[in-house]
């Protein structure tokens, strides 16, 4: 090598690293362990950087951390998880990558459903994003810790903040108009798992899933038979597969009720880009369509054998 050449090299070392000190760094790095959360930060973030652990149509509960993982959060700003147990895995994975910052709790402030763990007694129900009104409270969370982490942009991120709980109202208001036409005994939905227990608790709607609030569990013969009555009790037609959850039990109780499978709904993932749900308005906008869908044939249902 001439030494004009390799001089040129170490100049451009130099140059490259008092840039690299005096400027800011050129964007947050911020790690969520799962999609729906991945889309709240970038909501309020914008430009930011945000990577979900857990990506779209995949399922948290049983997730199984990779390298690539460890790699990712050793390399973060910000950490967010949805905490009430929902990531069991989380604390093991941060702990091998060394990463010494902040591990934030969106539903810091949440009010938890208390469910009842056969293993574990009483346990929070960890799927509290599909009430909205806790959603406000996990982008208040987020839009305060970018905040404190980024104070020059605080303007940028309470406009992104402000924007976004006007959205939220307004499909919020949508939701308890539409449910509000139907006839409380209606008000039935069957579902592959326990997510939407904090949906049914604002919007006063009845969830019944063949399995609990994990995706890990297995459905009981008891509890199978018990949902099977149920349908037929409740003129139900409608039985929804998840994106996360193993379609097959569903196909057995359809096959076993007469009832149909319904479009695919959104519970604890986004869906791709090119599927209904890829942010969360438009996951809850798609879930409820698909609610309302089944309620109105349930009702039609009633009626026709009212007048049979
Ligand atoms: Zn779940």
């Amino acid at each position: 090598m001439s030494l004009p050449k390799y001089f040129l090299i170490l100049l451009s070392f130099l140059v490259f690293n008092v840039q690299g000190i005096d400027a800011k760094p050129a964007s947050l790095k911020i790690v969520t362990t799962f999609s729906i959360l991945g889309d709240l930060v970038r909501e309020i973030g914008k430009d930011k950087v945000v990577i979900s652990i857990v990506g779209p149509n995949s399922d948290t509960h049983t997730y199984q951390p990779t390298p690539k993982d460890v790699r990712e959060i050793s390399k973060a700003d910000l950490v967010f998880i949805n905490g009430l147990g929902f990531e069991g895995w989380i604390h093991r994975l941060i702990e091998s990558s060394g990463y010494k910052g902040e591990i934030l709790e969106a539903t810091k402030g949440v009010k938890p459903i208390m469910i009842n763990d056969p293993g574990e007694g009483e346990v929070p129900d960890p799927h509290a994003w599909n009430d909205i009104e806790n959603v406000k409270i996990y982008v208040r969370n987020i839009y305060e810790a970018l905040c404190s982490m980024d104070p020059e942009e605080k303007e940028f991120y309470r406009k992104n903040y402000e924007d976004y709980l006007n959205k939220l109202q307004e499909i919020d208001d949508f939701i308890v108009s539409e449910i509000k036409k139907i006839p409380e005994k209606r008000r039935v939905i069957i579902t592959a798992h326990d997510a939407f227990g904090y949906y049914g608790k604002r919007y006063g709607l009845r969830f019944l899933a063949p399995v609990g609030t994990s995706t890990a569990d297995e459905p009981s013969p008891k509890a199978m038979a018990s949902l099977i009555d149920t349908i037929k009790k409740n003129q139900i037609k409608i039985i929804f597969t998840e994106n996360i959850t193993n379609k097959k039990l569903i196909k057995q109780i359809s096959e076993e009720t007469g009832i149909e499978i319904g479009e695919e709904i959104f519970s604890d993932a986004l869906s791709e880009e090119d599927q209904p749900g890829p942010t969360y308005l438009k996951m809850m906008r798609h879930n409820t369509d698909q609610f309302l869908k089944s309620m109105h044939l349930s009702l039609e249902k009633e009626k026709s054998s009212e007048e049979s």
